[in-house]
Parts: structure tokens; sequence; C-alpha cells
């Protein structure tokens, strides 16, 4: 056949009208063609990402969706109902035809109040792992205001997009995690007299991501790269949980709750205020006083809080949850054949020793591998077969580690 002869087998165009004419064993397809083919592969797999993130997610009502976070978080009883709520809203607007101009359903971000180690993060990382979605978890505490030392608030959705492998369609159903919110709180009345460029600033600039936004992302972060092509990411359909300990919010609490009694008559006294718990009574004012600007509160319009945890509960945080400690070490040692036992009273013992260090749950860990480092190092080739930690080998593997040092952690 002469050279002058081939063409398209798609589109029929000679091969002097195309730019690049392959062959394959039987036909011919155009640059043309191909870019073509190729537009409508990638809507076809957009479309099926979408489909099956529909039939996952329409499966689980808010009742499955907190049956899920009580496999793995303990106790949080009312954060757990308020985010499977607020979860199963925000995915239902996603899943909302787009062409009805009838009620706009807005987004349900969230933002849990609770001191460190209360499962914030946790409840984040359950949720994502059960919606089978990326997460990013980010700290509120790196980000400045663009052009000043630290991070862009975009680099929030780079991490998004490198959880999810760069599947765009992924990233922007995706949940970011924003830790430490409280620390970007206005850090005086007057944020003229210094820059607060870790503060309101990055408040201003994290608003238009909160409320949804087409965002230019540096897909490899950061300022290192200046090169590189940006991403456009759409945040309409990302779901932002912030969390923060707030330290001192109880006294904004305190503050207004006693304004109220004098305010209100006598006879309208509510039931006694449980004053060991105060974040309980938290509305959005008490974030506003501590620093937050309205319109990031508006933005956030889940406002949950984490109870503290007590021994009970950091009792039940060792045994419970489905990747509990005591299970994980179970596993960890069934691995080299040794039977792993853990007495009651050795575990009644390391919970005594969180508390004592104020290590909270993470504390947990941490003093579990101090007492089971020894035995982790020389029983495997030992021939032991059974392993049974009673409340003085924990007591004594205890005094041998430096755990102490610890002490002062939060
Ligand atoms: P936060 O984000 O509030 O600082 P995390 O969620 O990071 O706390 O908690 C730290 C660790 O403590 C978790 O990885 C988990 O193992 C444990 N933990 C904390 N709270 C709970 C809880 N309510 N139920 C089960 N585990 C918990």
């Amino acid at each position: 056949m002469a050279k002058e002869e081939l063409e398209c087998s798609f589109c029929g165009r000679k091969k002097p009208e195309t730019n690049l004419l392959i062959a394959g064993l039987d036909a011919h397809i155009c640059d043309r063609c191909i870019e073509q083919a190729h537009g409508i592969v990638v809507e076809e797999s957009k479309q099926e990402g979408t489909k099956e993130l529909s039939s996952e997610l329409m499966l689980r009502k808010p009742k499955a969706i907190k049956e899920f976070l009580d496999s793995y978080v303990i106790g949080q009883e009312y954060s757990k109902k308020v985010l499977s709520v607020a979860v199963y809203n925000h995915y239902k607007r996603l899943l909302q035809p787009e062409d009805e101009n009838e009620i706009e359903i807005q987004k349900s971000n969230i933002v849990m109040v609770g001191q460190t180690g209360t499962g914030k993060t946790l409840m984040a990382k359950t949720i994502a792992k059960m919606l089978n979605v990326p997460l990013a978890i980010v700290d509120a505490t790196v980000l400045t205001e663009a052009g000043y030392v630290g991070e862009d608030v975009e680099s929030i959705l780079t991490r998004l997009l490198q959880a999810a492998d760069y599947n765009l369609e992924k990233a922007q159903q995706g949940i970011v995690f924003i830790d430490e919110i409280d620390k970007i709180a206005r850090k005086g009345d007057n944020p003229s007299i210094t820059r607060d460029v870790s503060g309101e600033g990055v408040q201003q600039a994290l608003l238009k991501l909160l409320e949804g936004t087409t965002v230019n992302v540096p897909p490899k972060g950061g300022r290192k790269h200046p090169d590189q092509k940006f991403i456009e990411v759409d945040t309409s359909n990302i779901l932002f949980i912030a969390g923060g300990a707030f330290d001192g919010i109880d006294r904004n609490i305190t503050k207004r709750l006693n304004m109220q009694a004098v305010g209100y008559s006598a006879s309208k006294t509510e039931d006694t205020i449980e004053k060991d718990n105060l974040l309980k009574y938290i509305i959005p004012k008490d974030l506003k006083d501590f620093g937050l600007i309205p319109e990031i509160i508006g933005r956030l319009p889940v406002l949950t809080y984490m109870n503290p945890l007590d021994e009970e509960t950091l009792r039940l945080i060792l045994t419970e949850p489905k990747n509990a400690l005591v299970k994980q070490y179970t596993k960890l040692f069934g691995m080299d054949d040794i039977e792993f036992e853990i007495t009651n009273g050795a575990l009644d013992y390391i919970v005594t020793k969180a508390v004592e260090y104020k290590l909270g749950a993470r504390g947990l860990r941490s003093l579990c591998e101090a007492i089971l480092t020894d035995a982790m190092f020389e029983l495997p080739e030992s021939g032991t077969t059974e392993l049974k930690v009673t409340k003085s080998y924990a007591e004594k593997a205890l005094q041998k580690s430096t755990i102490k040092k610890l002490k002062a952690v939060s």
C-alpha cells in the first residue's frame, strides 16, 4: 500500500492531515482520535469511581456508622453520634444530583474539642477507613499565611492528593483532619500590632478551602519544586474535621455559664453543672471568645466535644477495640508461637500508671512497650511457648525502663 493512502480507521483522515498515525494490526488511529478516546476513558473511569463510592456510602445509615465507630473508639458516645449524622449528611449531599436548583445542602464540616489523646484523630481515621476514602492529617501549627516561613494552606490538599495516590476524583471526596486548630487562634484582640501570620491570617486562608473552592495545588507540595504543574482541586466535597484541645476554654465556659445564671431568674436553674467536664457545655461563641474568627466557626457548623478518659475507659481501650493493644500483642507473640496472656492485675496496673504519668490513652502504648520489650527481644528464639504478664512482672519491667522520663510529655 502506498504511504499516501494510509488513513485513520476511526475518522477517515488521510495521513498528511494528521500529526501522527499509529498502526495497529489491521487498522490505524490518528492523534486526534487517540486524544478523544483517552477523554472518554477518563470520563468513564470518573463515573465508575463515583458509582463505586455511591454504592458503598449509601449502605450505611447513621446508626451503622456509629456501630462501626463503636468497634474502634471507646466511649465518646455523644461525639460518635454527632459525627455519624454529620458524615451521613455530608455524603448524602455529595450524592445528590447536581441539577436541582432547589435546596442546597450545606457542608457539615466538623470541629471536635477535647484534650489531647482522647480519640479525635482516631475518630477521623475510623470514618475514613469505613468509607474507604483518603484521609490527610495535618497539623495547623505548621501553616502560615502565604509568603511566610511555614506551609501554605494548599499543602493540606497536596497531602490529600498523596493519600489518594494522586487520584483526583478520590481526593476530592476525601477527608482532611486538621489537628491543633486551636493553635491558630487569634493572638490578641488587636491583631494589627504585630502581623499574625500563623493565627488569623491562616484562618482567613483556610476559609476558602472549608467552604469549597477550586485551588491550584502543587502536587509535590511546598516551594521546593517551583516548576511543577499545578493540579486543580475542588474542595466542595471534601469533608473537613478540625480538632483541638482549646486549653483554657473551660474558663470561658464557666464565665458564660455563671453569667447566664445571673441573667436568668433563679427558677430557671438547669440541672447541676458537671464541673469536671465543662466542655460538655461548649457553644460556638466559646470558640469565638477563644480566638477563632466567626467566619471559620460558620464553616465548621458541627461542634462536638470529647470527654476526658477516666480509668474505666482506659482499661477498656486496652482490650476492647478491634485493634486493641492486647489483641495486637497476642497476635505478635502468636506469630512466634508464643501464647500471650496478661492478667487483670497487670492491666489495672498499666491504667494506674497511665493516669499517674498523665499520659492518657497514648501512654498505654508506651507503657506496654516498656513492659514487653525485653520479652519481645528474648523470647522469639528461646523456645518458650507462653508468656504470662502479671502485675509484679509489669512492675519489675517498668522499673527497669526509662518510661518515667515520659512523665512530662502530655
Ligand atoms: P487526639 O487526636 O485526641 O489527640 P488520638 O486519637 O490521636 O487523640 O488518640 C491517641 C491514641 O489513643 C489512639 O491511637 C488510640 O489508640 C487511643 N485512644 C484515644 N482515645 C481512644 C478511645 N476513645 N477509644 C479507643 N482508643 C483511644
